[in-house]
């Protein structure tokens, strides 16, 4: 514990194997969700992040230097693929849709009008569905 009464261990973020640039942490439990049943061993107790380059083909690794590529997870991470890809995961919204809805049908011109329409960002299912848990 330091002195916010945080443990120590949270607050530091390791780079990513492969690219070494800072990835975010991810809980535990989003890494158990999306992460295919043969890799989900490797992944018992430890402390999981994801490497949020882009270019960079790993997408969870450990504190202890172990990682896995984008496949070893059962959904695309939305900015490390080719359009299409999803910008909701609790809905199944991709980005080609709400650009129907904004250039092709001219239906939607704000973020409520995407929300109503699509249902994008109304779901409740991130932890367990997008790749970052948020
Ligand atoms: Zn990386
Ligand atoms: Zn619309």
């Amino acid at each position: 514990m330091n002195a916010n009464g945080k443990m120590d261990t949270f607050s530091i973020i390791p780079p990513c194997p492969n690219c070494n640039n800072p990835g975010q942490q991810v809980n535990i439990k989003t890494v158990r969700s999306l992460i295919n049943e043969a890799m989900a061993y490797y992944v018992a107790e430890l402390q999981c992040f994801i490497c949020m380059s882009p270019d960079c083909r790993t997408s969870y690794y450990t504190k202890e230097g172990s990682y896995f590529d984008n496949d070893a997870i059962t959904v695309p991470i939305w900015f490390k693929e080719q359009s299409p890809v999803p910008i909701c995961y609790c809905k199944n919204i991709r980005d080609e849709d709400i650009l129907e809805h904004v250039s092709k049908r001219k239906c939607c011109t704000s973020i409520e009008d995407i929300q109503n329409h699509t249902g994008a960002n109304t779901g409740k299912e991130c932890l367990t569905r997008n790749p970052t848990g948020k």
